[in-house]
């Protein structure tokens, strides 16, 4: 077996078209392709389209085009994930010969219904054990169902590369979280971990609001023992001024508009170094390269980064 040095150190950019590409996933990306290029990193381009009746026609190659334009490359891919299902399927058998999954139809409602009071701050319906069934088939069958994963309670804890040490118990917060929808297609959560592991991704890169699904993609890494783990590092979002994540109620905030209006991608990386804990000095304009070699995490803080309207202006100024 290979030691953990001597593996190939690997990551993805995984953008989801359903909508073009934001300043907030940009900053994710540049961060993630400048960690990559400095570290020695092979960069995947995974396009997460299983969301399908959100995702628009155009939007893959405009989201690739995006990515060019501002600087980044990788190499390989674009994968796309919808153009082969069978590793998920493949996933949701040895599970199910496991017995760690099993359909279920209960609505949302009905969860809610059983489940205890939402605590203030957290979205998600937690499935109760008690409604789990007393009985779980050995094969995956029926395709057109939902699908939940026993999930164990105990406490996962992991080191975030930038975010430090972490302990969640999904058991607490979701509880049986579902890997397989009615739509026939796997959960996100199992079609992310699937993905990692066939593509060998060892570094993760993304926005603090996947850090919870984190525990519960180890969980599954550990019920299919997958290999290799990757690490993570969950980045901050960015917000409008309101504090909610940054989204069409902010304006419009995507690279393809200010493209349109005239911005120049340096300008665009300018701001994100500026959000990143960069000191630009006098500079107005920064290339991807440049991004590259200023980039130092420790100067970057992990509060959430607030997009305000001097930002635009900064954008847009000749
Ligand atoms: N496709 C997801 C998104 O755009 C990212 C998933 C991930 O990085 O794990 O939010």
């Amino acid at each position: 077996m290979s030691r953990p040095s001597d593996q190939i150190q690997a990551t993805r950019l995984a953008p989801s078209p359903t909508g073009a590409l934001h300043l907030g996933n940009a900053r994710t990306f540049l961060i993630n392709w400048a960690l990559a290029r400095r570290q020695g990193w092979r960069i995947i381009l995974r396009i997460e389209d299983l969301d399908t009746p959100r995702v628009k026609p155009g939007v893959i190659d405009e989201t690739i085009d995006i990515l060019r334009w501002l600087g980044i490359d990788w190499d390989e891919g674009p994968i796309v994930q919808s153009r082969d299902m069978e590793p998920y399927a493949q996933a949701m058998q040895c599970l199910a010969q496991d017995r760690r999954v099993y359909p279920c139809e209960l609505t949302r409602s009905q969860i809610e219904a059983a489940a205890s009071a939402p605590q203030e701050g957290v979205h998600e319906t937690r499935f109760p054990p008690d409604l789990r069934p007393p009985t779980r088939p050995d094969h995956f069958m029926d395709r057109g169902t939902n699908w939940r994963f026993v999930v164990e309670d105990r406490e996962i804890r992991f080191c975030d590369g930038f975010l430090g040490e972490q302990a969640h118990t999904p058991a607490r917060t979701v509880g049986d979280f579902v890997v397989w929808t009615r739509r026939g297609q796997p959960s996100y959560q199992l079609a992310v971990v699937v993905d990692d592991a066939r593509q060998r991704v060892t570094q993760i890169v993304r926005g603090s609001d996947l850090l919870d699904s984190a525990a519960r993609q180890i969980l599954l890494y550990e019920a299919l023992d997958l290999e290799p783990r990757a690490n993570y590092w969950h980045l901050p979002i960015v917000v409008g001024e309101d504090g909610r994540r940054l989204a069409k109620r902010h304006g419009d905030t995507r690279l393809s508009h200010y493209r349109s209006l005239g911005a120049r991608p340096e300008r665009i990386i300018a701001l994100i170094a500026r959000w990143s804990g960069i000191d630009l000095g006098s500079a107005r304009e920064l290339s991807s390269a440049e991004f590259r070699s200023a980039l130092d995490l420790r100067r970057m803080s992990t509060e959430t980064t607030i997009f305000r309207s001097e930002d635009e202006a900064w954008i847009l100024a000749d």
